[in-house]
C-alpha cells in the first residue's frame, strides 16, 4: 500500500475536485469526498479509492462520478488513496448499478457487493494506520510507553494487521492498547483493502544473454560440461524446444522449469546451471486458461428454416430492439445464436450469451470454444475468485469481446455491446434469490443492452408468460421456428394413470409397467433413458405407520428428508442433519416409513429392476464439486450411462444423440405446487426435459405418470400447444392480478421472536396500506416454511397494476416504511428482506 496523502492543506490555486463515491455501506446514497490536488489526474470514475468513513473507518469504494460541486450539508473529507491506474467499472455499468439499486429497492453498495468478483473487493481483514488528520505528533495528549512503540512502528509501516501489532508489542492481547489509541483519534482501524487477486505465476529459465550473442560461447560451455552428462541433457533439452538462433524472441520466452522435470531430468542439475548463471531464471504470469485456438470446424450451414429465421431476427431487428425467438427443442437455436454472434463480432462489436445455469455451459462451451477458440470469455458460480477476476480483466483489456455466462455475468465490465442473447429466457434460476440485489438477469440484460443500444435476442421452446405477452402486444419482435433440424421430430408423449395401475398392482415400486417397458426397449436397442424426478433425496420425509409422526427441523417450520446414502435425514433450507430414529419418539413404534420419492430412491430402484443398466444421478447431491457436471455429462455422451435420472438439471439444453427415452414420475408434485406460476413452470420443465428425447433421426418416447390424467395442461403439452396453455394462462394471470398485468413486490419480514415478527408485520402492513391503498397489500401472509434458521417469517405481498401508480413513488414508500420499522426500539432485531418481481 502507497503511503497516505499527508498534505491535506494543499493550496487551492487549481480547480478543485470532488468524487461521489459508492460504498459498500447500507445507506442508499453516495458520498462526496475532495480530491487532493496531487490525485487530480489520477482519479476517474470508475476507479477504485480509499476513504476515511465517518470517525473511525476506512472504506474502500468506487468512484461513481468527479465533478467541481461542494456538498452542501457537510465539509467533504479527502480521498485518501487510489487503488487502480485504470478503471475497474465502466460508466455504464455505473448506469446500470444505480438503476438496479432503484428498480430493486436496494442500495448501490448491496450492488457493488454482488457485481464485483471478490477479488477485486476488499478483503476483511482488520488494520489499523495513522490518522492523517490528526498527526499523533502535534497532539498534546500522553501516551504509555506501549502506545508510543505503536504509533511509531506505525509511521514506518504505514497500516499493520492486529497479528503484525501484536507482534511489535510482543504480546498476544494488544486490544487495550487499540482502542485507547483509537479512542485518542490517532490511529484509524479500518478493513484491509487489498485485493485478494493472486496472478497465476509459473516459474521459467532462459539462456544467459552471452551464450546467445555467440555461438561459439556455447561450444566452450559444452566441452567444460564433459564430465556432467545431466547438465548436458538439460541444454540439449532447452536448445532442443527453444530455437534461440532462429528466433529472437524464442530465448526471452524460455522455457518452463516444469517441462525438464516432465521429461525426467534433474533438478539439481538444473539449479546448478541457475546458480552457475548458464541459465537466467525468471516468473512469468500465465492465463488461468490455457490458450486456445478456433479449430476451424467445417462450417456451420444453416438449414432453409434456419436462415429464414436468421433472417427474419435481422430484419426485425431494424425496427425492434428486443426480439423473442420461439424455437421448439432441437429447432438449432444454438445454430442461429452462432449466426448472429459471428455477425456482430465482425462489426467489432461485444456479446453476451446468457445461459441459466452452470449445468447448461458444459456441453454448448465446448461446441462454442471450438468456433471463437480464446477471444470467448466464461464466467460461472464454479470460477474460482482468480479465475474470475481474469475473465473480468479481460473483458476490460479486450481479449474477451464474447462472453458466455451465468447470471453474474450481466455485471461484467463491458463498454461496447452490440448483442445480448438470453438464451431460455424462462429460466428462473435468472431470479437471484439471496442477498440482494434480487434481479431477474433476463430483465436485466434489456436494461442493459439499452444502455449500449445493443439488441437483444430472447430465446426459449417455452417463453415466460411475460415475454410471450409483450411480443404479442408487439413491444419485442418476435420469430417463430416450428421444426426440429435435420431429420428429427418431435417426441411421442404419453400420459400414464398411476391410480389406475396402482389398483391393479401394475406398479413396480415408483414406475408404472408402461415405463419399465419402455425402458427395457431403450435399453435392449442400445439407446439411452432419462428419468425425472424434480426432488433429490431418498424420500421427502419420514412418518410413523401408526401415530404420523413426522420428523421436522428445530430452526426451520419443514419436515427432514431422508437421504439414504448417509443414512441421514437433512433439512433442505439450512443442512441441519441427524440420525433417523429406529422407533417413533410420539407413541414408541418402531414402523417408520418412508413416504414419497426423490431422485435418490428412484437410482436405487432403477438399479434393483434393471440389474444390468449402468444407472447415474445427477442432482445436486452428486454435483457438488466443480467438474462433477461435466463428468457425468461426458460419461453420458460417452454412452457409459444407460439411464440418466436427476432433477431439473436434466432438463435444460442437453442434446445427446442416443436418448429416445425420457420418463417424467411426479408430474402432479410440480401441478399442485402453491404457486401462480405452477401450470407454467409444469408446461416448461415438463416440455423442456421432454424435448431431450429424439434428438436425431429416431422418434423419441416420453411417458408421464400421473394421478391427474384429466389435467388440461397435459394434453396441451402433449400436443406441444404452447400458443393455447399461453391464452389459458393469461386469462387467469387477468383474472386474478398477477404478472404480467401486476407488479409484485414481495416483503418479508424476520424475527427470532414470533411475536415481535408477528407486530411487526402488522406495523408494516398499516404504513404501506396508509400510503399505497389497501387493497394494493395483501397479507399478512405465513409462508409456506414459517421459520428457517430460527427466524420466524412472515410476508406481505404488494401488487401495483402496471399503469396506475407511478411504481417509483410506490417503491419509495416502501423503501421509507421498512426504514421506519427498522429504527422502531420495540421491534429490535428485524430484519426486512425486499423482493421485486419475486419468483
Ligand atoms: P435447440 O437449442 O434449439 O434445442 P440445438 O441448437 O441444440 O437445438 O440443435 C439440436 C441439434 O441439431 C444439435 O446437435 C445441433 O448440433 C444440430 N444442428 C442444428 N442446426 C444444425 C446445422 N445447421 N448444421 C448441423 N447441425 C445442426
Ligand atoms: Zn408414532
Ligand atoms: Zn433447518
Amino acid at each position: 500500500m502507497n503511503k497516505l496523502p499527508i498534505n491535506v492543506d494543499a493550496p487551492e490555486e487549481r480547480t478543485t475536485l470532488f468524487a461521489d463515491i459508492i460504498l459498500p455501506v447500507p445507506i442508499p446514497k453516495l458520498f462526496t469526498y475532495r480530491v487532493p490536488q496531487e490525485l487530480n489526474e489520477t482519479i476517474a470514475e470508475g476507479y477504485r479509492v480509499i476513504v476515511q468513513f465517518g470517525k473511525k473507518k476506512i472504506l474502500t469504494g468506487v468512484v461513481g462520478k468527479v465533478h467541481v460541486q461542494p456538498p452542501k450539508e457537510y465539509e467533504a473529507k479527502y480521498v485518501l488513496e487510489v487503488l487502480d491506474d485504470r478503471p475497474v467499472i465502466s460508466p455504464v455499468q455505473i448506469k446500470l448499478f444505480h438503476w438496479i439499486a432503484a428498480y430493486y429497492i436496494c442500495t448501490i453498495g448491496e450492488v457493488l457487493n454482488v457485481a464485483l468478483p471478490s477479488g477485486l473487493k476488499l478483503s476483511s481483514q482488520s488494520r489499523i494506520q495513522l490518522n492523517p488528520e490528526r498527526p499523533w505528533e502535534d497532539e498534546e495528549i500522553d501516551f504509555s510507553e506501549k502506545e508510543f512503540v505503536l504509533l511509531r512502528a506505525l509511521g514506518n509501516n504505514s497500516s499493520l494487521t492486529y497479528d503484525e501489532a501484536a507482534e511489535v508489542l510482543q504480546q498476544k492481547s494488544i486490544y487495550h492498547t487499540l482502542k485507547s489509541l483509537i479512542q485518542k483519534e490517532v490511529v484509524l482501524l479500518y478493513e484491509e483493502v487489498q485485493a485478494k487477486y493472486k496472478p497465476k505465476k509459473v516459474n521459467k529459465v532462459r539462456l544467459s544473454e552471452e551464450y546467445v550473442q555467440d555461438e561459439h560461447i556455447l561450444e566452450q560451455l559444452f566441452s567444460t560440461l564433459e564430465k556432467k552428462p545431466k547438465q548436458v541433457e538439460i541444454l540439449l533439452k532447452y536448445l532442443q524446444e527453444v530455437p534461440v538462433y532462429h528466433d529472437q524472441q524464442a530465448n526471452i520466452s524460455g522455457l518452463e522449469k516444469q517441462s525438464f522435470y516432465q521429461a525426467g531430468l534433474s533438478k539439481s542439475s538444473l539449479n546448478t546451471l541457475i546458480k552457475n548463471k548458464v541459465f537466467h531464471e525468471f516468473e512469468e504470469i500465465v492465463s488461468r486458461f490455457g490458450k486456445l485456438d478456433p479449430l476451424n470446424p467445417q462450417e456451420i450451414v444453416l438449414s432453409p428454416e434456419q436462415t429464414a429465421t436468421r433472417d427474419e431476427i435481422l430484419n426485425q431487428f431494424l425496427e425492434k430492439d428486443i426480439v423473442l425467438l420461439h424455437g421448439i427443442t432441437g429447432s438449432g437455436k444454438t445454430e442461429i445464436y452462432i449466426d448472429l454472434i459471428k455477425n456482430t463480432l465482425e462489426n467489432g462489436a461485444q456479446v453476451l450469451y446468457l445461459l441459466p445455469e452452470i449445468a447448461l455451459t458444459t456441453q454448448i462451451v465446448k461446441r462454442l470454444q471450438k468456433i471463437f477458440g480464446d477471444q470467448m470469455g466464461i464466467y460461472h458460480s464454479k470460477y474460482s475468485d482468480n479465475e474470475r477476476v481474469e475473465v473480468w480483466d479481460g473483458v476490460i483489456n479486450g481479449q474477451y469481446s464474447f462472453v458466455v455466462g451465468v447470471r453474474s455475468s450481466i455485471f461484467l465490465p463491458f463498454d461496447n455491446l452490440g448483442l445480448i442473447i438470453v438464451d431460455e429466457e424462462h429460466e428462473p434460476s435468472y431470479k437471484q434469490f439471496d442477498p440482494a440485489p434480487r434481479y431477474h438477469a433476463r430483465d436485466l440484460a434489456l436494461v442493459l443492452a439499452n444502455m449500449h443500444h445493443a439488441k437483444t435476442l430472447l430465446g426459449s421452446a417455452t417463453p415466460s408468460v411475460e415475454s410471450f405477452f409483450l411480443a404479442k402486444k408487439g413491444k419485442y419482435g418476435f420469430v417463430n421456428l416450428n421444426k426440429r433440424y435435420g431429420e428429427s421430430t418431435l417426441p411421442e408423449i404419453s400420459i400414464v394413470d398411476v391410480l389406475r395401475e396402482r389398483k391393479k398392482k401394475l406398479m413396480r415400486e415408483d414406475f408404472s409397467s408402461a415405463l419399465v417397458s419402455a425402458i427395457n426397449d431403450s435399453l435392449a436397442t442400445g439407446n439411452q433413458a432419462i428419468i425425472f424426478q424434480n426432488r433429490r433425496g431418498y424420500a421427502p420425509y419420514i412418518a410413523c405407520h401408526e401415530c404420523n409422526w413426522i420428523p421436522k427441523c428445530e430452526s426451520c417450520a419443514v419436515s427432514l428428508t431422508y437421504h439414504m446414502y448417509r443414512n441421514e435425514l437433512r433439512c433442505h433450507y439450512c443442512g441441519y442433519r441427524e440420525k433417523p430414529h429406529s422407533a417413533c419418539p410420539a407413541c414408541g413404534s418402531t414402523k417408520l416409513n418412508t413416504v414419497g420419492f426423490g431422485t435418490e430412491k428412484l437410482e436405487e430402484d432403477l438399479k434393483l429392476i434393471f440389474p444390468e443398466a449402468k444407472v447415474r444421478r445427477m442432482d445436486l447431491d452428486t454435483t457438488r464439486s466443480k467438474y462433477s457436471y461435466q463428468n457425468i455429462i461426458e460419461e453420458f455422451e460417452a454412452g457409459d450411462i444407460d439411464i440418466l435420472v436427476g432433477t431439473q438439471m436434466v432438463s435444460k439444453g442437453l442434446d445427446f444423440k442416443s436418448v429416445n427415452l425420457v420418463g417424467i414420475l411426479d408430474v402432479d408434485r410440480l401441478l399442485h405446487f402453491p404457486d401462480f406460476r405452477a401450470a407454467e413452470r409444469t408446461f416448461q420443465l415438463v416440455t423442456q426435459v421432454s424435448g431431450r428425447a429424439g434428438r436425431r433421426k429416431e422418434k423419441g418416447k416420453v411417458i408421464i405418470q400421473t394421478s391427474n390424467v384429466d389435467e388440461p395442461i397435459l394434453s396441451m403439452i402433449t400436443k406441444s400447444a404452447y400458443s393455447k396453455f399461453f391464452d389459458l394462462e393469461i386469462l387467469e394471470r387477468k383474472n386474478f392480478s398477477y404478472p404480467p398485468f401486476t407488479r409484485l413486490i414481495k416483503i418479508t419480514v424476520k424475527n427470532p421472536d414470533k411475536k415481535v415478527c408477528y407486530s411487526g408485520t402488522d406495523m408494516l402492513l398499516n404504513l404501506l396500506r396508509e400510503k399505497l391503498g389497501s387493497s394494493r397489500v395483501r397479507g399478512p401472509i405465513e409462508p409456506i416454511i414459517g421459520k428457517i434458521r430460527n427466524l420466524f417469517l412472515m410476508e406481505l405481498l404488494i401488487k401495483i397494476e402496471r399503469d396506475k401508480v407511478n411504481l417509483n413513488t410506490a417503491k419509495n414508500f416502501i423503501r421509507t416504511s421498512c426504514d421506519e420499522i427498522l429504527t422502531e426500539r420495540r421491534l429490535k432485531g428485524t430484519k426486512i428482506t425486499i423482493d421485486v418481481d419475486p419468483y
